[in-house]
């Protein structure tokens, strides 16, 4: 039995008991949620005091209206299955402040079995309400400024799948998986890193531990769309108060970019390296001694003989030499200086001082902000190339010659055998119709007439023959040991009493040697020639002064004339076939004979000059050697 004083002790202590609790207790109808029962620490809690809760006021109507449907579904379902129920939500102070409670309760036996009682307790929450909002608030800061930054931050486990503990936002650009999906649905690291890589990034790992140091490794991971992205990882182990190791903590950044262009850039190195092409890279300065070499291909070292070692700090003027194009030199730099490229080529020397022909292309090279840091210069070597074409052109030429020289031929032959022909035709239809009327003499001086056309025709045959067999390369040297005085003697006596028996024809062999080792038969062709031009061209009635001498080992023979001379612009070209001076008029001629001197004299291994004035007469020279060598 419980005595009264006892009894009121135990209420006191009660009382005092739920006073100080920082909340109330409660006994309440479950229909109508008015208190049967309401500590006064409900005071504080609400501002109300808990007579007003005994006065029909029911804790329901202090509720905050966007919690109350939650907070009656919950009460409602616990109570239905007779369960406790423990519900958070905010209640109005009277005050006007909000404040957090934790309401948790249960269904008692009452005396009257239908209508059971709630005891509960209501504990104000607000401060670790604040408190989780305020943890909540700076968790989300410490995201907002994680999600800032660049990469991306993360804590897994140090397991095989290394579960993810931690993963901040960037985790999406680099994966396309979300932070979520990491954090929340247990997407591990060991799911999105690209199989090969795993060994090297678990050894980097472990040895970084074993070692007490981070660990820094480069890999991949597969993105969500399925292309691979390049990561650097750089993190630590953390351990625990027991020494094991807790889990670890890195940050990651996208480094795809980065390792794309080292991988073009180790593709443009290995094309550089491998090429067969000179490569060679310089700095930028023009000025003396000129822009350094910073860099050169094994291309570069076949090409000039140049090590890269000896090379690298010397300048490009390694390469150049006495008949490098001091013109193209100034081009390159004026090219280079307007930040232009420069194709050219010059004659370039080797480090054996051997010259080969090179072909320049420079580009200048530019870094981010368009400022030219270098120049590469990619060289080939094209001597045999320019030889090549040099006998091509040479070989082109020499046909167009020859074409031309067809073209002069027909055009030639077509003018100076007409005139034979003619007087042939002439002649012979005379005789054909008058010949048996005619005098003897009459008919004599037609039939010779004849003779002479066809002898001028066959003359120029000859001469063409000549000038074939010269461009045939067969007009072939025979020499013979002769007396050269006595060949020009009967040549000079053949001419003067020929075509130049209107001339006077002087022969000067004074120092004219007693033998020599020559053909007589070019010697034939170039005098005879320049004797026929001499009296051709020259007044009738004038002198020809032949001299024959030796000096210097060699047979000199001059044909000297007072005639027409030849003009200055028509020396250059005279010895070309068919080329005729401008002052010739009426004189009928080919154009071949100083051509056929020319070759003869060529075959013989000699050479002619002359000298020339218009209007005062013209000396040719033939200089022979003595003891020729065969030249052709
Ligand atoms: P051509 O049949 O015209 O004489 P050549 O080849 O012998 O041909 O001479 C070429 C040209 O050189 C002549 O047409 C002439 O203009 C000039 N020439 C050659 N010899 C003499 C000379 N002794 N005096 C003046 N001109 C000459």
């Amino acid at each position: 039995m419980i005595r009264i004083t006892d009894r009121k002790e135990a209420e006191q202590r009660f009382k005092s008991l739920t006073t100080n609790l920082p909340g109330a207790i409660f006994r309440a109808d479950p229909r109508t949620w008015n208190a049967v029962y309401m500590s006064e620490s409900v005071l504080d809690l609400s501002g109300y005091s808990h007579e007003a809760f005994s006065e029909g006021h029911t804790f329901a109507d202090l509720v905050h209206p966007d919690d109350r449907p939650q907070v009656e579904a919950e009460a409602t379902k616990a109570l239905s299955k007779r369960k406790p129920f423990q519900i958070e939500y905010r209640i109005h102070h009277r005050d006007g402040s909000l404040r957090w409670v934790l309401a948790q309760g249960q269904l008692i036996p009452n005396a009257d079995p239908q209508h059971p009682l709630i005891d509960g307790l209501v504990l104000d929450i607000t401060e670790r309400k604040e408190a989780e909002e305020r943890l909540a608030a700076s968790e989300q800061r410490f995201r907002s400024l994680v999600s800032n930054l660049p990469g991306l931050v993360y804590r897994c486990t140090y397991d095989t799948n290394w579960d993810t503990l931690y993963m901040s936002e960037g985790i999406f650009d680099v994966t396309g998986y979300s932070r979520a999906e990491f954090e929340e649905h247990g997407l591990s690291f060991k799911e999105v890193v690209c199989e090969d890589d795993l060994p090297r990034i678990r050894e980097a790992v472990r040895a970084s531990i074993e070692a007490g140091t981070a660990y820094e490794v480069e890999y991949r991971m597969r993105h969500r769309d399925g292309s691979m992205c390049w990561v650097t990882d750089k993190g630590q182990a953390t351990r625990g108060p027991d020494g094991t190791i807790a889990w670890l903590d890195g940050v990651m950044f996208d480094i795809t970019a980065r390792k794309k262009a080292e991988e073009r850039l180790r593709l443009m190195e290995t094309a550089v390296e491998d090429t067969s092409e000179s490569v060679l890279i310089t700095e930028t300065e023009l000025d003396r001694p000129g822009p350094r070499i910073v860099h050169v291909n094994p291309g570069f070292e076949r090409l000039t003989g140049y090590t890269a070692e000896e090379a690298i700090g010397q300048t490009p003027r390694i390469l150049q030499g006495e008949e490098t194009d001091p013109d193209l030199l100034v081009h390159l730099r004026e090219q280079l200086e307007a930040g232009q490229p420069f194709f050219g080529e010059t004659v370039n020397y080797r480090k054996d001082g051997t010259p080969f022909i090179n072909e320049w292309s420079i580009s200048p090279a530019r870094n981010d902000k368009g400022e030219i840091t270098h120049f590469v210069a990619v060289q080939r070597d094209v001597t045999e190339r320019r030889e090549y074409e040099n006998r091509i052109r040479e070989a082109l030429e020499k046909a167009r010659e020859l074409s031309d020289l067809k073209t002069q031929f027909i055009s030639m032959t077509s003018h100076e055998f007409r005139t034979p022909m003619g007087t042939i035709l002439a002649s012979a239809e005379l005789l054909e119709r008058y010949g048996e009327r005619w005098e003897h003499d009459k008919q004599v001086t037609h039939l010779q007439r004849i003779q002479s056309a066809v002898h001028t025709m066959s003359d120029l045959l000859d001469d063409v023959l000549v000038i074939g067999r010269s461009d045939a390369g067969k007009l072939n040297m025979r020499p013979e040991r002769l007396n050269p005085t006595a060949v020009i003697q009967a040549i000079v006596d053949e001419v003067q009493h020929g075509e130049g028996d209107g001339h006077t024809i002087t022969l000067n062999t004074d120092e004219a040697p007693a033998v020599a080792e020559a053909d007589a038969g070019l010697i034939r062709h170039a005098c005879t020639n320049l004797l026929s031009n001499a009296v051709k061209y020259s007044d009738p009635g004038s002198t020809i002064r032949v001299r024959v001498w030796a000096a210097d080992k060699a047979l000199h023979v001059t044909v000297a004339d007072d005639g027409i001379g030849i003009p200055e612009d028509d020396q250059e070209r005279l010895f070309e076939s068919f080329h005729r001076a401008g002052n010739v008029g009426n004189v009928s001629g080919t154009g071949l004979g100083l051509a056929i001197v020319q070759r003869a004299v060529a075959a013989h291994g000699g050479q002619i000059d002359f000298q020339s004035e218009a209007g005062v007469g013209s000396t040719f020279h033939i200089t022979l050697p003595l003891t020729p060598q065969d030249a052709a």
